[in-house]
């Protein structure tokens, strides 16, 4: 009886592994034809600048429109393109559109802020990124100082000697470098000074509960002051809030970004902010996202 139950668990085991298996493969196949089927698309969230209060730059964030499934948030689908290495073909889409897009902007007469892209660990390390970055540049026109690229700490930190070799070739283009969920991997702190980073994005986690956790105050204080003194600019992520807002400002942190000020907006919408030269104190529809 034993011996059958066995048999029993381990038939269930092989169906519903091979039943993953296919429902990944399947994903696969409609991700790899989602590029050429043009259903990835970039939404954009505003940055915005606490000194003055107007829009400085934006973030690209990439979602992929699904004919059935509806708009689907990149948590879903970049940890696969990451293993299957489709993140390389897409990522060149999205550093490329954003670029394209941006220059068109700068060209109609809007304010030359700059876009962030967000790089995979997979990107970073492919050996020909500041080729890759650099004809973006040449064939778009878009100027380097107007691209930031996004990356994490396990990114960065994974093979310190090889990612200062790494951010000087991308530097040396003229773009500009960000540290994204900054306080959230492991780093360690002495790195900052030989990694040329031009700003660090504080992670939202230490954001949510700023006005009310002295433990997340005290670290975000911390991180604003030791980035200073660095000469690094410092952008929160994830402020939802006023009071956040303001709190963040009062400690002198450089920018914000969260749907306090606006969600990520389709490309029609963030150009349409620009254009009404939307700041920080004006009032504007707030426009939510839905996806899946
Ligand atoms: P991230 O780079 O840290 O992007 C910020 C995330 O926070 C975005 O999630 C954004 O929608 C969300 N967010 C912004 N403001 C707020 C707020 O006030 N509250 C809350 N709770 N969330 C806020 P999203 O768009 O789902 O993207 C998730 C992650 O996917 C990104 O995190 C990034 O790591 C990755 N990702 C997005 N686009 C790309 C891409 O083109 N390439 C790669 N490699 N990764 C990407
Ligand atoms: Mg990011
Ligand atoms: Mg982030
Ligand atoms: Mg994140």
């Amino acid at each position: 009886r034993a011996k059958e139950q066995g048999r029993n668990n381990y038939q269930y085991y092989t169906e519903e592994l091979t039943t993953r298996a296919m429902e990944r493969l399947a994903m696969e196949n409609s991700l790899r034809h989602a590029l050429e089927r043009n259903e990835l698309v970039l939404h954009y969230q505003p940055q915005v600048d606490l000194h003055n209060g107007s829009i400085i730059g934006m973030e690209a964030l990439l979602r992929w429109q699904h004919p059935e499934i509806g708009l689907i948030s990149p948590n879903a689908f970049i940890p696969l393109a990451e293993e299957t290495g489709l993140i390389i073909p897409i990522g060149e889409w999205v550093l490329r559109t954003a670029c394209v897009q941006l220059k068109a902007w700068i060209d109609e007469g809007l304010p030359k802020i700059r876009v962030g892209v967000n790089l995979s660990s997979r990107q970073f390390n492919q050996n020909n990124l500041d080729e890759v970055v650099a004809s973006a540049l040449r064939d778009t026109g878009l100027p380097p100082s107007c691209l930031e690229l996004e990356l994490t700490e396990r990114t960065i930190m994974h093979d310190a000697e090889n990612t200062v070799t790494i951010l000087n070739k991308l530097r040396a283009l003229g773009v500009q470098i960000s540290i994204d969920d900054f306080g959230t991997g492991y780093s360690s702190l002495s790195y900052l000074k030989r990694f040329p980073i031009d700003r660090i994005k504080i992670d939202q986690s230490f954001v949510r509960e700023i006005t009310s956790n002295p433990e997340d105050a005290a670290i975000s204080q911390a991180i604003i002051s030791l980035s200073h003194s660095l000469n690094i600019k410092t952008v929160a992520e994830g402020v939802e809030t006023a009071e956040q807002q303001e709190f963040l400002r009062s400690r002198l942190c450089d920018e914000i970004q969260g749907f306090h000020f606006s969600h990520p907006v389709p490309q029609q919408d963030m150009c349409q902010l620009l254009k009404d030269g939307v700041k920080l104190e004006s009032k504007h529809a707030f426009i939510q996202e839905e996806r899946v």
